[in-house]
This record gives C-alpha cells, sequence and structure tokens, in this order.
C-alpha cells in the first residue's frame, strides 16, 4: 500500500484505532544516496580526479568541530577528496576572504564548505559572499538562491533538499497537498518552502509572529518545523495522518526538560542519565508518534541527510565544472 494510502486509511480509522506511524528512517535514506553518489565518484575518478572539498572550520566551536569531522568522515566514504582548513579563531575578515579567494581558484576543489558561526570579528555575509557560487555546496550564496527562486539549476541548500530526498524517496505525495513550514530561515524554511511549491505544494510559511500557529500548521498535509524549539510542535499542531518533518536539534540538559518531554519514554530519561544531555527535535516525540501518519525521528531523521546532500552539492559542482554533467 502506498504511503498516501496508508495515511488516508489511518485518517478515516483514526476514531476507532490507530495504525503505528511510519518513521521515515533518515539514516536509510542517506546510506542509498550515498552508495548512488561512490559509483558516480569511482567514474570520475577514473576519469582523472575525484571531486574536492574543502571545509573551513575557524575558531573553536566544539559542535562544528563535530559537524566538520563527520562530514569528513562522508567524503572518505564514497572516495571525495577532503581538506579540513583550520585557521585560528582571531582570523580577521580580510584574512578569511583572502582564504576563500585562494580556494575559489584551486583546480582541485569543486567545493568550499564555511562552517558557521565564524568568530564574532569576522564578516559573514561578506565571507559568504565571496565563495564563487559555482563551488558554494551548502547553497547559501544569493547566486544560488536566486536560481532556486527562479526554478533554474543550481546548488540548493543541503537541508531542504534532504527534505525533499526523504519525501521523494518515501513517496509522500507533494503536489496539490498543502504544505506549512515553521521556521523562515535562509537555510531551511525558505529554501524548504520553494522546493514544495516547484513540486506544486501549496506552501504556507509561519514564523514566531504568525497568528493562531497551531491552527494554521493542523491545515497541513506536509509539516516541517524548522524553529529551534524542543518539543514546540504538539498534538493540537498535527491533522490526523499528516506527514511531518522534524528539522529541529535541541539538546536539552536538565532533567527537568528531560522528564516533562520524555515522560512516556523511559529510556530516553536513561540516557539522559547515562550522558547528561540528550537531543529532541521542534516536534513532541510522543505526541508526533502518535498523530502524525509519518514523521521524521530526531535523531536519524532530518540531519544524516543534510551530509548527504552536501556530498550530492559536491558531486555535482565538481561535474558543472568539469563540464562531465552533460556525459554523467
Ligand atoms: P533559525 O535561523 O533560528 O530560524 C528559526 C525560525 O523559527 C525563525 O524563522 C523564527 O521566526 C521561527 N520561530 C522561532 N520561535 C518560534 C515560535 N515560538 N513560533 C513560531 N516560529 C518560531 O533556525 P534554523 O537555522 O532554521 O534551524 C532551525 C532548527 O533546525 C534548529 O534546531 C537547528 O539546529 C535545526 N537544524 C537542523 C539541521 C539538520 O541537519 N538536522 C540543519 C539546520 C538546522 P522569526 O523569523 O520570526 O524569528
Amino acid at each position: 500500500m502506498r504511503v498516501d494510502q496508508q495515511r488516508q486509511m489511518k485518517h478515516y480509522l483514526m476514531l476507532s484505532f490507530s495504525l503505528p506511524a511510519l518513521v521515515l528512517n533518515g539514516n536509510r535514506i542517506r546510506d542509498q544516496i550515498l552508495a548512488e553518489l561512490r559509483a558516480g565518484v569511482e567514474a570520475m575518478t577514473a576519469r582523472g580526479r575525484p571531486p574536492g572539498l574543502a571545509a573551513v572550520l575557524a575558531g573553536r566551536n566544539p559542535a562544528s568541530e563535530i559537524y566538520v569531522r563527520n562530514k569528513i568522515k562522508a567524503c572518505e566514504s564514497i572516495g571525495l577528496y577532503s581538506e579540513k582548513i583550520t585557521p585560528p579563531d582571531t582570523i580577521t575578515t580580510e584574512e578569511m576572504l583572502a582564504l576563500v579567494a585562494e580556494l575559489n581558484a584551486r583546480e582541485e576543489i569543486d567545493g568550499i564548505l564555511v562552517q558557521l558561526p565564524l568568530p564574532p570579528q569576522v564578516d559573514s555575509k561578506r565571507v559568504l559572499l565571496a565563495v564563487d557560487p559555482a563551488k558554494d555546496v551548502d547553497g547559501f550564496h544569493p547566486m544560488n538562491v536566486g536560481l532556486l527562486v527562479t526554478q533554474r539549476p543550481g546548488l540548493v541548500a543541503c537541508t531542504a533538499s534532504g527534505i525533499l530526498e526523504i519525501l521523494k524517496r518515501s513517496n509522500i505525495p507533494i503536489s496539490g497537498r498543502r504544505a506549512v513550514i515553521i521556521g523562515r530561515s535562509d537555510i531551511v524554511g525558505k529554501p524548504v518552502a520553494f522546493l514544495l511549491l516547484h513540486e506544486n505544494a501549496t506552501v504556507t510559511i509561519c514564523h514566531s509572529r504568525t497568528a493562531g500557529l497551531a491552527a494554521v500548521a493542523r491545515e497541513a498535509d506536509i509539516l516541517v518545523a524548522a524553529i529551534g524549539r524542543p518539543a514546540l510542535v504538539t498534538r493540537e499542531f498535527i491533522r490526523p495522518g499528516a506527514t511531518v518533518i522534524d528539522v529541529g536539534m535541541n539538546r536539552l540538559e536538565t532533567l527537568t526538560d528531560v522528564e516533562r518531554i520524555f515522560a512516556s519514554m523511559p529510556a530516553k530519561i536513561e540516557e539522559f542519565r547515562q550522558k547528561g544531555s540528550v537531543l529532541v527535535g521542534d516536534c513532541h516525540p510522543a505526541d508526533v508518534a502518535e498523530c502524525a501518519g509519518a514523521y521524521t525521528p530526531v535523531p536519524g531523521g532530518v540531519g544524516p541527510l543534510t551530509i548527504a546532500m552536501l556530498m550530492a552539492n559536491t558531486v555535482k559542482a565538481a561535474k558543472c565544472r568539469t563540464g562531465s554533467s552533460r556525459s554523467a
């Protein structure tokens, strides 16, 4: 049975009994994408050189260090060339601009990733604007944003394109459906809104000033939560049977919060006792599992796709730069 049929049936049967929601497993989809990319990378390597990614990690932000480490590991897993550049946290805007200019000019570097946040004295906007749009594998450059908005080929922000991969590869229908996105950031909310619009969804974007947020969200067939507020999306936001994509990655560090949000999940409380913190998304985990027709878990939902799409963008950038996209 297709996912939309399952979901519809769940909606109709809601009053009599509830079917378990379909868990959209991001790790499985990431592995599929990486396996597909690996074959392309091997072919490109045999023809000349592997695609290359440079990751710039300025300063010492422990979360950024983990993100960059995982990105480099993913490069290695599919045979991409990667380089980690770690300027000190005293770096100036001018020095960062010089570093980016050097990477723009290097032939074997196809993708440049500037890990955010940059140290406070650095003008992040100027630095991101300096990245060659053809190497902008994060899809943050205004040139790539413009290409996305006008539905032309370009490099698209990784989390947003990862969300589309999850929906498409899970056969969730998009065309003609109502999509509500909570969050209007440049890196997630806005690009995912345009991608869904281009797939013919009817799209509503919500934010911190949206009146009657829960009622708007409840109209969604596809609800995307990209807010950064732990478990803000509760059962009254979710239309029974809706597909819920939880982008949020929030670390809980107090037992009170963990006990409140994970009251019905003793394993999470135990995990907190052992590790001192646990991750939670923007959706209430028990409510989403109960009300949604399909949903992405946290962790293991959207997160793995962000890295997979960074790899996909690097391969795409390399193909475009070497002109092999026509033959690939
Ligand atoms: P952001 O730039 O802080 O944007 C958050 C958005 O949520 C803003 O548009 C804000 O509205 C809105 N918002 C905040 N509080 C709200 C409320 N009470 N009601 C309604 N809207 C509210 O965050 P982001 O970079 O998009 O990230 C969002 C979340 O996704 C974070 O948890 C982040 O860690 C996570 N994330 C995960 C991945 C991944 O790979 N899994 C990637 C990127 C981000 P205003 O515009 O009105 O302020």
